[in-house]
């Protein structure tokens, strides 16, 4: 089958979160299991697109409404990604260093929408699948089967991703005009509430919709920022499948980005000296149990609470654990987590900021992950940390549910019910005997190490999935 995926984010493309990880994966397992897949962008101002070399495939002019633009379609010149990936440049427009954040991101990717299907509709061949992730792509199920310059597409299926629900990509009516021709009488498979909705309109008129775990499809019927009833509607073409880790970058054996790699055989000595240059680069006690936060600094990961859970535990076990976080978001949550490195030199630190190697630095050297999350689709973070011997403390919600069991079960993490202060400092409490007692920590690691959550089976759940829409 010819699959197209198209993304605002790929790993190693352009990346803000998981679903970068996974359109940078899932295409190359499916390409491995006979496929051809391949991954559309915007070409943003970027390191690996200003590394990289492309070649011209396409260029030609596109409008969204009376505002015309030229652009180009190039294709990276070596496949280094494992699938052909194309980039869409739109000067003015998507040639920014950063993928999301400006106010005209409803133009953006109105405008990289447009583009990318003016430049399919033109092929000789069809595609068998196109396959969106999350709303900036939503418009595209609706405009190809409604769209009168996409009739020669419009029995191509369309499949959308949900990799996260809380952000749906709201624009007000007076931008109707934006999208390509079609019957107005249709105008409504565009909204939900008082607005544009491009992930509303998605769910609406995808093929097929999937959300990245079991348990995210389930929450979202009554947690999904006002669009439970539709969910709820659309539920008979919806299926949550588990996402996957990219195995070949997220090893813990070859990961160019540790010091020292390390395999199941050599787990205790390869996790301690990475802990011991990490804890070194941070002023930290390798001696000591180290925690750890990686991701944004937003209220659905439960960060708004982390400064407090973070004061509470180091007020409470004195000098006997370490505290290090990797993160961006809420201005008010950065300058506290900058606050407490004052209160408690030599046992907490916070990295502010984005960075790649430092978070598979983390991965390595850290004793938990800590991720006390409001809303959780899938999570990553908690499957590099089980790659990487790394024990996590999650909430049961969404995919943290799906793949991490408890130790009290039998299982290889520490689980609690709520996002609270209490129900995280207590399952610190709980890590912290966990890590005293040496000989289950080691069994939990081993545990946790042999679990494969690669893409093989996941890759081929969507294939299953095209095919009955073949
Ligand atoms: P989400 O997509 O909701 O942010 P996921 O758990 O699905 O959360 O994926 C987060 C991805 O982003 C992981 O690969 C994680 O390592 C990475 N990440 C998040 N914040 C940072 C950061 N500040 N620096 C480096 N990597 C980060």
């Amino acid at each position: 089958m010819e699959i197209i995926h198209i993304s605002a984010e790929c790993y190693p493309v352009a990346k803000v979160g998981g679903l970068a990880d996974v359109v940078g994966a899932l295409p190359k397992y499916q390409n491995k299991l006979g496929h051809i897949a391949k991954v559309v962008v915007p070409a943003y101002d970027t390191k690996f697109i200003r590394e990289s070399e492309f070649e011209v495939t396409y260029d030609a002019w596109a409008n969204y409404g009376n505002n015309h633009f030229q652009y180009r379609i190039l294709k990276e010149k070596t496949n280094k990604l494992g699938f052909d990936l194309y980039i869409v440049h739109i000067q003015g427009l998507t040639d920014r260093p950063n993928v999301y954040g400006y106010s005209d991101d409803t133009e953006r990717f109105v405008a990289f929408q447009i583009a990318t299907l003016d430049w399919i509709v033109q092929w000789e061949h069809r595609p068998d699948v196109i396959h969106c992730h999350d709303h900036h792509t939503g418009l595209i199920p609706f405009m190809v089967s409604n769209s009168i310059k996409y009739t020669p597409i419009s029995s191509v299926p369309t499949v959308l991703t949900i990799h996260n629900a809380q952000y749906q990509g709201q624009f007000g009516w007076e931008k109707l005009y934006y999208i390509p021709a079609f019957d107005l009488w249709k105008g409504g498979l565009l909204g939900w509430g008082d607005a544009i909705n491009p992930l509303a309109s998605a769910i609406k008129c995808a093929w097929r919709v999937t959300t990245v775990s079991p348990s995210y499809l389930d929450e979202m019927m009554n947690n999904a920022r006002g669009l439970e009833s539709l969910l709820r509607q659309e539920r008979w073409k919806s299926v949550g499948i588990l996402n996957g880790i990219d195995s070949e970058v997220w090893d813990p054996q070859t990961d160019p980005m540790l010091g020292k790699g390390y395999n199941l055989k050599t787990v205790e000595a390869g996790k301690l000296a990475n802990k011991t240059a990490l804890c070194n680069v941070f002023q930290l006690d390798a001696s000591k149990p180290l925690f750890t936060f990686i991701g944004r600094l937003v209220d659905e990961k439960g960060a708004d609470l982390l400064p407090d859970i973070f004061y509470t535990a180091l007020q409470q076990h004195g000098d006997n654990i370490n505290i290090l976080v990797l993160g961006s978001g809420e201005n008010w949550v950065e300058g506290r987590l900058n606050q407490l490195k004052d209160i408690f030199p030599g046992k907490y630190n916070a990295y502010i900021g984005y960075n790649e190697q430092v978070s598979h630095e983390i991965y390595a050297g850290a004793d938990f992950l800590i991720m006390p999350s409001r809303v959780e689709p899938c999570g990553l973070n908690q499957l590099y940390a089980l790659r990487y011997g790394t024990v996590p403390i999650v909430r049961r919600v969404g995919g943290l549910r799906d793949t991490v069991i408890d130790i009290g079960d039998g299982g290889f993490g520490i689980c609690h019910d709520q996002t609270s202060i209490w129900d995280v400092t207590h399952a610190i409490n709980r890590a912290v005997e966990l890590y005293n007692d040496k000989k289950a920590f080691k069994a939990v690691r081993k545990t946790m190490m042999k679990i494969d959550h690669s893409w093989d089976k996941a890759a081929s759940n969507y294939i299953d999935l095209y095919q009955i829409l073949k």
